[in-house]
């Protein structure tokens, strides 16, 4: 198949990453380059879904990076894959073809961060501020790939695989339409709903709380963790702002620890540097200096709130607001890449110890495991932004009939974004800006 026909097909079938960011695949596949890295390294702990779809649909993801391969010229195909996945790996290795290989990560966090992936895999940096397309590598998660796979057969992600996990009765991983909502997937999964829980979409680390069990389930969601409200990581998620500079001020003994293990900074990102940030905030120098500016850098991994800050300052935080205010303000960052630490890969935090050190031990050997078939459910909440971009404009209306796979939704002119289908047949019951409503066999 010719690059273009393959960006087409993507880009019809509405693929976008699944590892949360939901950028539009095809656009990803519109720059060349010389590497595509399938992340495989699936570093939150208690997520077991992108590592139970390698195994079980082993030959789409293959298909998926030959496409992907050839979409953008790349001659070389590497699977980042943990060494601890074992099934996954047994499935992989007879399947590669010319090109391809599999790259064994070590049991770290974040080995899912994609600039890390790229430096453990192939020793290249991506230098700060920028993608990984400016060294020629495209990274695609697992999901995605399966996606672009079935994109070839003109299929749309009209479905998600999502694990369920954390405190609850049956820890699982099912596969559901794109549009039911987290309460569903908990009734249908046979999980209760308490009073006294906290739910987190996506990871426990990188996951943002779910501020109602009625939104719903896209092509982005990877997790649903379920946690007591009073639970460690429940608490640093909640805690505002004020507080958390509150405590900065008071409390920041400038150990550096942040620093000194943030993934970031330890791979020449050296403009970010937490302690500095916390004590250029605490001085009231929120000015355009280098250290603000590094802010930017930060890739949300949660390495210095959860692991590093012996007082349980959050950084993290610190600098989302810095970012946002940045942001507002046009500033972008400029500076260059820096040499590495030199012990930088032996900074790198063990995962079963992080999971320790947040509160996750108990949950943490968890199996979820993978359930066949498609959950079946009466109706679907489709969000038209499900992607980085402009929202989907509609092409249906109310009382329309759809059938699985149906375009509801396209891309606007000029402008990016995603096409979005319908996830089950039924009658569309309602068109809103955010959404449209899908129900089997009419209006209720
Ligand atoms: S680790 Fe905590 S106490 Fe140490 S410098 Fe960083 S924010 Fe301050
Ligand atoms: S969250 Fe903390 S450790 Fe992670 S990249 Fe940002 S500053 Fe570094």
């Amino acid at each position: 198949m010719m690059s273009e026909e393959i960006v087409n097909k993507v880009k019809a079938c509405g693929v976008v990453g699944s590892g949360g960011a939901g950028f539009p695949t095809h656009v990803k596949y519109q720059s060349k380059a010389e590497t595509v890295i399938v992340n495989l390294a699936e570093c939150e702990p208690l997520l077991r879904v992108d590592q139970q779809l390698a195994e079980r649909d082993a030959e789409d993801l293959i298909k998926g990076l030959n496409c992907a391969m050839q979409a953008v010229s790349a001659k070389e195909g590497i699977v980042a894959v943990k060494e601890k996945y074992r099934k996954a790996v047994e499935r992989l290795k007879p399947l590669l073809t010319s090109g391809m290989r599999l790259e064994y990560l070590r049991d770290i966090y974040p080995a899912g961060d994609e600039f890390l992936t790229i430096k453990l895999t192939t020793g290249k940096s991506v230098p700060p501020g920028a993608i990984p397309i400016s060294i020629g590598v495209v990274v695609n998660n697992v999901q995605t790939l399966i996606n672009v796979a079935r994109a070839m057969e003109d299929q749309p992600v009209i479905h998600r695989t999502i694990t369920v996990t954390g405190d609850v009765k049956n820890p699982v991983t099912v596969t559901v339409p794109v549009g039911i909502s987290f309460r569903q997937l908990l009734e249908k999964t046979g999980n209760e709903i308490r009073e006294g829980d906290a739910y987190i979409d996506g990871g426990p680390i990188m996951g943002k709380l779910l501020g109602s069990l009625e939104n719903s389930v896209t092509k982005t969601s990877g997790g649903l963790v379920v946690l007591p409200k009073d639970h460690v990581l429940i608490r640093i998620k909640t805690q505002p702002i004020s507080q958390i500079m509150r405590v900065a001020k008071t409390v920041c003994e400038q150990c550096q620890l942040c620093t000194d293990l943030c993934p970031r900074n330890i791979i020449g990102h050296r403009d970010l540097k937490p302690h500095m940030t916390i004590r250029a905030v605490n001085y009231g120098k929120m000015t355009e200096s280098q250290v603000i500016k590094g802010a930017i850098l930060c890739s949300d991994c949660g390495v210095c709130e959860l692991y590093s800050c012996p007082v349980n300052i959050s950084p993290r935080r610190v600098n989302q607001a810095i970012k946002q205010e940045l942001q507002k303000q046009g500033i972008k960052y400029d500076g260059n890449l820096s040499k590495d630490d030199p012990m930088w890969e032996a900074r790198l935090i063990p995962s079963q110890q992080m999971a320790r050190r947040i509160g996750l031990k108990s949950y943490y050997h968890q199996e979820a495991p993978l359930q066949s078939g498609i959950l079946d459910f009466n109706r679907v909440n489709i969000p038209l932004k499900q992607h980085v971009g402009a929202p989907c404009e509609p092409v249906v209306k109310v009382g329309d009939v759809v059938m699985p796979g149906q375009l509801i939704g396209r891309i606007r002119e000029g402008q990016l974004g995603a096409n979005v289908h319908a996830s089950m047949a039924g009658t569309i019951t309602a068109v809103t800006e955010s959404g449209i409503i899908l129900e089997k066999g009419g209006a209720s």
